[in-house]
């Protein structure tokens, strides 16, 4: 854990949380500014910083992480009309938390990209 990162001290939660899935190895919980109906953050319990140092680190937890944005994807109903996956990256990519983490988006026509 990094004591210094948001997310790390969501996942020891000392920061509250809407948790919606919960895995050995990912937890996944409402964004607190959502940009679309349905808008979920899925992490690895784990530190990495970005979805490029994650998949170099760590491929079964990149796994992991994929596999649990697609249960959350189906959980929150998304599946029929389709949704989308986004891993912000780096600075020119607009993440802002250096955590890894997937946004699920959803719930309405997102258009061509999410602002
Ligand atoms: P990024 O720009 O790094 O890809 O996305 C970071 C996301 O984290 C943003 O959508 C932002 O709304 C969300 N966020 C920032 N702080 C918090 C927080 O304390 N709790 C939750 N649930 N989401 C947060």
């Amino acid at each position: 854990m990094d004591n210094t990162c948001l997310f790390c001290r969501i996942v020891a939660g000392e920061i509250p949380a809407t948790v919606v899935h919960r895995t050995e190895t990912t937890l996944a919980f409402r964004d607190i500014d959502p940009k679309a109906p349905t808008h979920v953050l899925v992490i690895p319990v784990e530190h990495y910083a970005d979805v490029a140092v994650l998949a170099e680190a760590n491929p079964s937890a990149a796994a992991d992480l994929l596999a649990a944005a697609a249960a959350v994807a189906e959980a929150e109903g998304l599946t029929g009309d389709g949704f989308r996956v986004i891993f912000n990256t780096g600075r020119n990519g607009g993440q802002e938390v250096f955590h890894v983490h997937a946004h699920v988006v959803g719930g309405a026509p997102l258009g061509p990209m999410l602002a």
